[in-house]
């Protein structure tokens, strides 16, 4: 057995299981090993018969009692049933038309049985359950002699198994089994914590075990006290003790970051060789370009400005991160660097400027930035051209010079190739093949945790002319997100790249009043964001879905659609106010003359999905109404709130939460104190979990990795390290298992 094998060369999977373990996208034994148990459940404890609720799924250990076969009265089909007695108590347990059952089990058998918790309360019973013999052996160990049943789709065994079944000084019989543990894979329809439990030790118990070698030196898991890998799959699966889990899920976390950041040094030590383009705009030049800026740049932007062009001038690829809270004004920045980069001349060349494609990932922020490089650009004669799926503009029009006009998707490709179009702003249609530059300089991707890995990839990949003097130059990036993510974060998913903060608000920006709405204080609220229309502002209204719930799942989606609340709100509420909606579910030339008609405020209220979440730029939308506030992470709150804090108007968002509990409430309160988006990112990694995080879910990493993400020293161990081994070893040509290793995982280590 090899770890890369397929699961079906040594399993005989049945037509369901198949299909599931499709589904959890397990298809080697190793992805079946690295597929780790939600949590343990120790029979006796947890699983006691006392304990058992209706509809749970559970494993207890006890003694078979009372065998039969009946009949059933009605179904005329043959019944076993039985009870099973642990020192708690004792419960029923039934096997439909699997008369045999009662015929191969003794009563005062120990098992471990395990089913669904079926009947109704007083009433209960176990349905169809699996059993398991389990016995103690000489040397006290617990022998399982499983009869797997045929849906168990494992070839019959009786060896031994070593590990969950450990049971100390305790004699046949007894059942203080308070040393057996079972894992409890994360629930998935068509297959049971049960049949992983089984094919796992199947495979651990084969010589596989002894072939696994860990990839990573022993001295790093000596100075960390982790346990081998071979331990370590032990312990996760089948723990003797929890302890065991413990340092087992510590070494799959450590190894995770460890093994993203030595992805990530080896790609940095890999920039480090290639050329770019030096971008060569004066100061006085950059100086005069922000003088036009209808506003004076703040410190952080102008620094970020000096960070980015020191960079471009250096010759090798930038690869930099913009991080800047919303409305911190990352737009002028970016629009800088684009002005240096069309500024010079390629390389050799008397002719024709350097090119810029700016990606941003929907159809309303492309135009609404497309708007503003023209603005930005007006006084200098430069193409600005913007493709999207629905349609292509370019700026100026040859018949108006004031204006874009809309031209041939062929037409714009056929400028952008040859040069005649500098600046190319566009959604994903950017990434099209057919989109073809002659001198791609520099690459901006804005909202970029918005963006899969392979579309900023491939973006990024874009080469300017091949032919160059200076031969393969690589475009510089600049990736911009208002995403504030975690320390630990950033430097395991970005560990790339380097990092500029704006960690500055314009001046003159009013602080945004925040407020949650509590059932009683919804009119109250109404009343207030009267006032705002009143005074010629505008108001968001933000709801978790489109529609309305399906009648069926009403009580699994009770949160308020877009398309009742704006009905209700016209009817009831707002009725003297122009009130229309928008979601992603439109066509985008709806969506575009929704936005166009809310920027030029003839729409007061706009009942919206979350869709306005990313970067939509209203300044005199000073509202905006959060309805089913839980619903969404306290960074995704916020960067919701920050479409309103676009002027010096006072800005309030409300909060409404569904539910009442204690806990929504204490978690929405970080948005009234919280002083920036970093702090509600910390936030949400700590209180949600880092599977809501924003940019994890993106990030490949997994719930285990992103456990890791909490622990700044785990973090900064596996990166220190990583970096340790790259400098001495670039090319991992000493390592051979670590860069086995990293291919294995090169799909998952591939996302930024
Ligand atoms: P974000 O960082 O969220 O992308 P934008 O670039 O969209 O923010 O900027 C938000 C708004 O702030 C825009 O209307 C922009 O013109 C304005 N702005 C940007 N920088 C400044 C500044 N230094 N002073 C005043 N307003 C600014
Ligand atoms: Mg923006």
């Amino acid at each position: 057995m090899h770890e890369g094998d397929l699961l079906a060369k040594h399993l005989r999977l049945s037509k369901d299981h198949a299909q599931a373990l499709e589904r959890l996208s397990i298809r080697t034994i190793r992805e079946l090993l690295y597929h780790f148990p939600a949590r343990y459940e120790q029979a006796g404890g947890e699983a006691a018969v006392a304990n058992i609720a209706l509809g749970a799924e559970v494993s207890l250990v006890g003694v078979l009692e009372k065998l039969e076969t009946k009949r059933s009265w009605k179904r005329k089909i043959p019944i076993s049933e039985g009870y099973l007695r642990d020192q708690s108590g004792k419960v029923k347990l039934m096997w439909f038309n699997q008369p045999y059952i009662a015929k191969m089990y003794m009563d005062g058998t120990t098992v471990k049985a395990t089913g669904k918790v079926t009947g109704s309360a007083g009433k209960l019973y176990i349905a169809n359950p699996h059993l398991e013999k389990v016995s103690l052996d000489e040397n006290g160990l617990f022998r399982s002699e499983q009869n797997f049943s045929k849906e168990n789709g494992l070839a019959e065994r009786s060896e031994e198994i070593r590990g969950p079944f450990r049971r100390e000084n305790s004699a046949e019989g007894d059942l203080s089994v308070a040393h057996t543990f079972f894992a409890i894979y994360p629930e998935t329809k068509g297959i049971s914590s049960l049949w992983f439990r089984h094919a796992i030790e199947k495979v651990l118990t084969q010589s596989l075990l002894e072939s696994v070698e860990d990839p990573i030196p022993p001295e790093i898991l000596k100075k960390y006290n982790l346990p081998s890998l071979r331990s370590a799959l032990v312990w996760i699966h089948a723990p003797e003790e929890l302890k065991q889990t413990v340092a087992a899920r510590k070494r799959f976390a450590f190894e995770e970051i460890f093994y993203i950041q030595l992805s990530r040094a080896k790609e940095r030590a890999l920039q480090a060789h290639e050329k770019s383009f030096s971008i060569e705009a004066t100061l006085t030049e950059i100086a005069a370009f922000m003088e036009s800026f209808p506003f004076k740049a703040t410190g952080a932007q102008t620094k970020a400005i000096e960070t980015i062009l020191h960079d471009m001038r250096a010759g090798r690829p930038m690869s930099r991160l913009l991080e800047g809270d919303v409305g911190s004004g990352k737009t002028a920045v970016a629009a800088t660097a684009a002005y240096a980069t069309v500024r010079t001349k390629p390389q050799g060349s008397k002719v024709g400027t350097l090119q810029v494609a700016y990606m941003a990932p929907t159809e309303i922020l492309a135009k609404q930035h497309f708007e503003s490089f023209i603005k930005y650009f007006e006084e200098y004669p430069i193409n600005i051209g913007l493709i999207t799926g629905s349609g292509c503009y370019k700026f100026p029009s040859k018949v108006n010079r004031e204006k874009a006009t809309t031209i041939s998707r062929s037409q714009l490709l056929k400028w952008v190739a040859n040069g005649e179009i500098p600046i190319v702003i566009g959604t994903h249609a950017l990434i099209e093949k057919a989109v073809q530059f002659k001198h791609l300089a520099l690459v901006v991707i804005d909202e970029q945790h918005r963006f899969g890995t392979n579309q900023r990839k491939k973006l990024a990949q874009k080469k300017g002319e091949v032919n160059l003097p200076a031969g393969r130059q690589v475009p510089h990036l600049l990736s911009m997100t208002a995403t504030p993510i975690p320390r630990t974060l950033a430097l395991t998913v970005y560990g790339d790249l380097d990092l500029t903060l704006i960690d500055q608000m314009p001046v003159g920006r009013k602080p945004i009043i925040t407020k949650i709405v509590k059932k009683e204080e919804r009119a109250n609220a109404y009343a207030e964001i009267r006032t705002q229309l009143e005074a010629g502002r505008q108001a968001y209204v933000i709801c978790p879905r489109i529609d309305e719930p399906d009648p069926d799942k009403a009580f699994a989606l009770m949160a308020k659609s877009v398309k009742e609340e704006s009905k209700r709100l016209k009817k009831d509420v707002f009725p003297e106010y122009s009130i229309e909606i928008l979601h992603s579910k439109m066509l985008p030339k709806d969506k575009d003359e929704v936005m166009a008609k809310f920027a030029n405020h003839e729409i007061d209220i706009l009942v919206a999905t979350s869709v306005v979440e990313v970067g939509v730029n209203v300044p005199n939308a000073t509202v905006i109404f959060i309805e089913g506030a839980e619903r969404f992470g306290l960074s995704q709150l916020h960067q919701l709130r920050g479409r309103v804090v676009r002027s010096n108007h006072q800005a309030y968002c409300y909060v409404c939460p569904e539910s009442k509990g204690e806990q929504t409430t204490a978690r929405l309160k970080a948005l009234v104190t919280a002083k920036n988006g970093f702090e509600l990112a910390e936030q949400d990694l700590l209180q949600r979990g880092p599977g809501e995080l924003a940019g994890g879910k993106q990030s490949g990493i997994s719930d285990i990795g992103m456990e890791a993400l909490k622990n700044l020293k785990l973090v900064e161990a596996a990166r220190s390290e990583a970096q340790t081994i790259i400098k001495n070893d670039e090319q991992l040509q000493k390592h051979p298992l670590l860069s086995r290793e990293l291919q294995a995982r090169a799909n998952t280590l591939h996302f930024e």
